[in-house]
């Protein structure tokens, strides 16, 4: 039986939600967060919509987009954000092939508890980058160094690619 790949439902992306000591939203927080703060994962912020790095990624470039507000539902989204959310996601797509040299894409989200949603107040949208052979990946986010080193380095490069966007 072929397995369907859904990478944003691993336990490991979420559990950050855990780690948090106090019950605040990390994604609220983020919310007020620019690309331009040294310790903040956000690297893209439209109108309504931002772009976040995942702080726990199944994959390198692991990103995720979300509305500034803190809603759960689709149907709380309104029209403005539902847009951006979708011309969000393709650049985003755009960006992760042309920084990254993605060759392929997962894109899910979690809805409710029961479906696996770590955050389940804030709605967010996942987005995986895959190549070839990356199946191999898991086993280095062991090492926390290495991945915050990493993760600096996509940052960067994600955030140039949609800087130049705007030239
Ligand atoms: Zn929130």
């Amino acid at each position: 039986m072929k397995r369907l790949f859904s990478p944003w439902r691993s336990e490991y992306i979420e559990s950050f939600h855990q780690e948090t000591e106090d019950k605040s939203c990390v994604f609220c927080k983020a919310a007020g967060e620019t690309p331009e703060d040294k310790d903040s994962l956000v690297v893209l912020r439209g109108e309504f919509i931002f772009v976040l790095m995942n702080r726990y990624p199944y994959n390198n470039g692991h990103l995720l987009i979300l509305p500034y507000r803190h809603i759960s539902n689709l149907s709380d989204l309104n029209e403005n954000e539902r847009l951006e959310i979708f011309y969000l996601l393709e650049l985003s797509i755009e960006a992760l092939g042309k920084a990254l040299k993605a060759q392929g894409h997962n894109i899910g989200t979690n809805l409710g508890k029961v479906a696996g949603a770590g955050i389940e107040d804030h709605l967010h949208f996942h987005i995986v980058p895959r190549w070839n052979g990356d199946t191999n990946f898991m086993p280095v986010l062991n090492d926390i160094k290495l991945i915050s080193e990493e993760m600096s380095k996509t940052k960067s490069k994600l955030v140039s690619y949609f800087k130049g966007l705007n030239k």
